[in-house]
């Protein structure tokens, strides 16, 4: 029996996610990740998960012993209802509803009862992901009062204790990069710029200086532009 702190990380394989999943090694933590197929257009994204698991155990042999089993969750059925550009042949375009049409309804709500019912199976006590409200004010599923409104729900309904943890809350994408070196130095950000992915086209493409990915999509822009902003003030590391 093992007394260390347990974590899910709920790991897309994208740069957020990816940092997430070097906070909870870099404290100590047992750590297990799970993947959620929700008939993503693009197949690179699971893709990404698996390569960038490696590049850490790799990299990192403090962190790898406790870097332990990866879930894929297959949740296509969430995907057919819940249709959006991330699931579907649309456009990228902002609706009528002030939203990106790339927003998937409740996905983060549905997310995390899986992540749940997961972790309540396997014993974790925290939920970690990478949602983040100072670049994604427009998904009303990623802001801190949700989650504190579903880590209630969640331990009502299943008589536990679980921690909804999402470390980079409150950060701009460039203090994203700052807290990548803080964790794990240069060999972490190289990771993430090299192996992680961000395009909500799918598109690999050349390798940009702030990583893989179309260069015009809404993500790609996001992780261009903190980029630029980190290297602009000098590449600071961040501690945890
Ligand atoms: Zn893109």
């Amino acid at each position: 029996m093992h007394t260390d702190p347990t974590s899910l990380v709920l790991f897309s394989g994208g740069q957020d996610s990816t940092v997430c999943l070097a906070v909870a090694l870099a404290r100590g933590d047992r750590v297990e990740t799970c993947g959620f197929d929700y008939g993503q257009r693009h197949v690179i994204e699971m893709e990404a998960r698996r390569t960038v698991r490696a590049a850490i155990i790799a990299a990192f042999p403090q962190w790898a012993s406790r870097l332990c089993e990866d879930h894929r969750l297959e949740m296509r059925g969430f995907g057919a209802v819940a249709q959006s550009a991330l699931t579907a042949d649309r456009a990228i375009e902002m609706t009528s509803r002030g939203l990106p049409s790339t927003f998937v309804p409740g996905r983060n709500l549905v997310f995390f009862n899986f992540a749940a019912a997961l972790a309540d199976r396997r014993g974790l006590t925290h939920l970690v992901g990478g949602m983040c409200e100072t670049d994604y004010s427009g998904y009303p599923d990623c802001r801190r009062d949700t989650l504190d409104a579903l880590e209630k729900a969640l331990n009502l309904g299943m008589e536990r204790n679980f921690v909804i943890d999402t470390p980079l809350m409150k950060l701009t994408k460039a203090q994203t990069w700052a807290l990548a070196k803080g964790l794990g130095g240069e060999t972490l950000v190289e990771i993430i710029r090299r192996d992680t992915h961000t395009c909500y086209l799918g598109t690999r493409g050349e390798l940009h200086a702030w990583g893989h990915g179309c260069g015009t999509c809404p993500a790609c822009d996001l992780r261009r532009r903190g980029w630029d902003e980190w290297v602009a003030s000098g590449q600071p590391a961040l501690n945890p």
